[in-house]
C-alpha cells in the first residue's frame, strides 16, 4: 500500500514558514541527550525543508512535565543544540513556545533558518488538544507537517491541532514508518513469521489479534508466555502471570488453530530463585516450573526452534524480548531470536518496541534489521491495525 496522505513533496514551501511537528522526545542524563536516534530520524525531512527554501519552526514535547510552566530539566535547547551539531544548519532555540517571544523569533527568520520552539507540554493544555493552543500554534507557521510518529497515536494540541488551520502533510519519517508498518499486512512476503515477547499479555493482546489475521508463525517468548502456560494447563510457580488473562490467552490459541497459524510456546524455560542481577539460572521443561521458581528467559532448545522458524522467514516482524535480557545471564534466548534475525539476509525485518530496541543495541545488532520503528506506543497501534489521529488529521493525496 502506498501512504494515502500529502507529503512534504507535494507542497510548495518555498519561502514558506513550516511548522513541523518533531519527536526530540529523547532520554537526557544530566542535561545530556544519552540517545539521539529520534532526532537523526528527523534530519532527512528538515533537510528537505531547508534545501527547497523553507523557514522551518519545529516543536516537540519532551519528557512528562506537570503542565503548569517551564522546567528547565525538560528543556528543548539541548536538543536544538544536537540538531545543529549534526546537521551545521542555521538553528535558533526560543524559550517559548507560542507567546510573543516566539513569534518574533519566526518573524525574523530567513528561509533555510530553523527555530525550534520550547517543550509544548509546559502548557497542561497541550495534551488536552485545547483549540487554543492549536490556534495559537498554527499562527506561527503557513504550513503544518508532522513528522512525530512517536506521538501521532496521541490527538494533542501540537500532533493534530494545527491541521485544522494549515495544510498539513507528513514528513518522510512519518511516511515511512506508516508505509513499512502497514504494509507488512497487506501482502506480505511469506512465511511471515511474528515474534512477540515482553512482559505481559495485557499489554499485546491488541497485536497479538490481529497478528493472527496475517502471519503463518507465531512465536511467544518473554513474561506473556506463562500466562500461556498457565491456558494450557501448566503451572507456573512465582513466574510473572496474568489469572485475568488466561481466557483471553485460550481463545489466541484457539483462533491461532482456527486461522492455521503455527503458534509456537517456549518448550524449556530458563528459570531462578529470585529476581535480580546475581540470580542463577537453570533449565526446566516448561510443563515443570517448580513452585518456588520464577521464569527469565526461553531456555536453549526452544531458541533453537525458534531459530529454525525465524531461518525460514521472508518476514519478521519482532516486538518483545524472549526474557530479561538486561541481566546477562538472562539475555539468550532474546539473543538467540536477534542473531536469527540477523542472519537471514534474505527476509524483510521490521522491530518495533523499546525495549526490543534496547536489546538489538546491546547486541549490536540493529543495523542488521530492515527497519526499527522509532515510536514504541505508535507502531504497536499500527501493528493492531488501527489509524493513529495524527496520520488521520493529514490531508489527502
Ligand atoms: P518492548 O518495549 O520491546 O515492547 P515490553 O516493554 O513489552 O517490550 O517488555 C520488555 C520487558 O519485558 C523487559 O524489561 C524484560 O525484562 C521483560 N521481560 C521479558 N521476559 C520476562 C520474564 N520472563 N519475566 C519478567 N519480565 C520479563
Ligand atoms: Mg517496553
Amino acid at each position: 500500500m502506498a501512504f494515502e496522505k500529502k507529503t512534504v513533496r507535494d507542497i510548495d514551501v518555498d519561502g514558506k514558514r513550516v511548522l513541523m511537528r518533531v519527536d526530540f522526545n529523547v532520554p537526557l542524563e544530566d542535561g545530556k541527550i544519552t540517545d539521539d536516534t529520534r532526532i537523526k530520524a528527523a534530519i532527512p525531512t528538515i533537510t528537505y525543508l531547508v534545501d527547497h527554501g523553507a523557514k522551518v519552526v519545529l516543536m516537540s514535547h519532551l519528557g512528562r512535565p506537570k503542565g503548569d510552566g517551564p522546567e528547565p530539566e525538560l528543556s528543548l535547547k539541548p536538543a536544538a543544540e544536537k540538531l545543529a551539531d549534526l546537521t551545521g544548519f542555521d538553528v535558533t532555540f526560543v524559550d517559548d513556545t507560542y507567546g510573543d517571544k516566539a513569534k518574533k523569533a519566526v518573524d525574523a527568520m530567513e528561509p533555510g533558518q530553523i527555530v525550534v520552539l520550547e517543550n509544548v507540554r509546559f502548557d497542561k493544555r497541550e495534551k488536552k488538544n485545547d483549540p487554543e493552543i492549536a490556534k495559537k500554534l498554527s499562527e506561527l507557521g503557513d504550513i503544518f507537517v508532522l513528522d512525530a510518529f512517536g506521538t501521532a497515536h496521541r490527538a494533542q494540541g501540537s500532533v493534530v491541532g494545527p491541521a485544522a488551520y494549515l495544510p498539513a502533510v507528513a514528513g518522510f519519517l512519518l511516511e515511512k514508518e506508516v508505509d513499512t508498518l502497514t504494509s507488512i499486512f497487506k501482502n506480505p512476503a511469506r512465511p511471515f513469521v511474528a515474534i512477540v515477547g515482553g512482559s505481559k499479555v495485557s499489554s499485546k493482546i491488541g497485536v497479538l489479534d490481529h497478528l493472527l489475521d496475517s502471519v503463518d508463525t507465531l512465536i511467544i517468548g518473554g513474561g506473556m508466555a506463562y500466562t500461556f502456560f498457565l491456558a494450557k494447563g501448566y503451572t507456573v510457580g512465582e513466574s510473572l502471570q496474568e489469572p485475568d488473562w488466561v481466557e483471553p490467552a485460550k481463545q489466541m490459541m484457539e483462533k491461532a488453530k482456527k486461522n492455521g497459524v503455527k503458534l509456537l510456546l517456549p518448550i524449556d524455560t530458563v528459570v531462578a530463585d529470585h529476581y535480580g542481577p546475581d540470580a542463577v539460572g537453570e533449565v526446566v521443561p516448561s510443563s515443570a516450573i517448580p513452585d518456588d521458581r520464577m521464569g527469565m528467559d526461553i531456555g536453549p532448545e526452544t531458541a533453537k526452534l525458534y531459530a529454525d522458524a525465524i531461518a525460514g522467514a521472508a518476514t519478521v516482524f519482532w516486538n518483545g524480548p524472549m526474557g530479561v535480557f538486561e541481566f546477562d545471564q538472562f539475555s539468550d534466548g532474546t539473543r538467540a531470536v536477534a542473531e536469527a534475525v540477523a542472519d537471514n539476509e534474505d527476509c524483510t525485518s521490521i522491530i518495533g518496541g523499546g525495549d526490543s530496541v534496547a536489546a538489538l543495541n546491546k547486541f549490536a545488532l540493529a543495523d542488521k534489521m530492515s527497519w526499527i520503528s522509532t515510536g514504541g506506543g505508535a507502531s504497536m497501534e499500527l501493528v493492531e491495525g488501527k489509524e493513529l489521529p495524527g496520520v488521520e488529521a493529514l490531508q489527502d493525496k
